[in-house]
């Protein structure tokens, strides 16, 4: 029986402001641990400082309070996080799992192209750096073997890592902590048991699937909300030019955002706090859709 208490989490990078698409996966993500009984925290994913703008992550949680979502304990930042990734990492090295890698993004660049859009990483350096090269990065060995879980918007997934990756980057040349080491850290140090987030994720899953691996710790539960994406089929995203949705009609656009996760709440509200009760209520994650079913809203908001 699984007695461990639900927790789960919103992790929004303050690259931009909150758009439809991250509006989404705050929606899932709260119904499902409310519904469930669970907490719910905020974990703001400044780990890329270069991307990261605190004046985003001001407006983000600006935009969260006026949506009328409560979320439990103190925000956290991965900006202040870097001696806790630096002790996980370290924990990865000592067990063998780790290497450093001298190949510049050039040198890779030839390789087969990944699931993730990158290319694979050949394995160059894994058994040893050339004479005379030092290491820019650090990356995790994985395996040439099928990882498997269950999903429960998008099914059965599997991917062979080893092949379809390569061995990942945990620790960049430029001396930040990569996102799948700080992320899979954080779910680690905060007891998240259950990660709801968008489909854009599902091929960094089994990364971070290995990763609970090598640490020994136990794996969170995995839902994949459908992903939002734009008339032309791209996902909403500050590259996309995707609009913020703003803070002048939250139950307009929390309606859309439940919608999308084919709850079907009635346009007109007393409170925005009786639309979250029967939102939470009627939440049910077996009703999701895999793929997004209808068009998205996002170009019909004012400027
Ligand atoms: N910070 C990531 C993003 O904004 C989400 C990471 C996650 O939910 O695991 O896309």
């Amino acid at each position: 029986m699984d007695i461990r208490p639900y927790r789960g989490r919103f992790a929004p990078s303050p690259t931009g402001e909150l758009h439809f698409g991250s509006l989404v996966a705050a929606v899932g993500s709260y119904l499902d641990a409310r519904a469930n009984g669970g907490e719910w925290i905020v974990r703001i994913e400044d780990v890329d400082t270069t991307r990261c703008h605190p004046e985003f992550e001001t407006s983000i949680l600006r935009t969260l309070e006026a949506y009328g979502f409560e979320w439990d304990g103190p925000i956290v930042r991965q900006s202040e996080r870097t001696a806790y990734y630096r002790e996980v990492f370290e924990t990865l090295k000592r067990e063998g799992f780790v290497y450093g890698c001298a190949c510049t993004r050039k040198e890779i660049a030839d390789s087969a192209i990944g699931t993730d859009g990158a290319p694979v990483y050949p394995g160059t350096c894994r058994n040893g750096l050339a004479p005379g090269k030092k290491a820019r990065a650090w990356r995790l060995k994985v395996p040439d073997m099928t990882i498997e879980y269950h999903d429960a918007i998008q099914g059965h997934q599997f991917q062979n890592p080893g092949r379809d990756v390569g061995d990942f980057v945990l620790l960049r040349a430029d001396g930040l902590f990569a996102y799948q080491l700080a992320v899979v850290a954080d779910d680690i140090g905060q007891d998240v048991s259950h990660v709801v987030r968008g489909a854009d994720l599902l091929a960094s899953t089994p990364r971070q699937i290995w990763l609970y691996r090598c640490l020994k710790k136990d794996i969170p539960a995995y839902a994949h909300l459908p992903l939002a994406v734009n008339e032309a089929g791209e996902k909403l995203s500050k590259q996309t030019r995707a609009r913020p949705v703003g803070t002048h009609d939250p139950v307009a656009r929390l309606v859309e955002a439940m919608r999308f996760l084919n709850l079907h709440p009635e346009k007109t509200w007393h409170s925005l706090q009786d639309l979250w009760n029967w939102a939470i209520m009627n939440w049910s994650i077996g009703n999701v859709p895999k793929r997004q079913t209808t068009r998205s809203p996002d170009s019909t908001y004012q400027e």
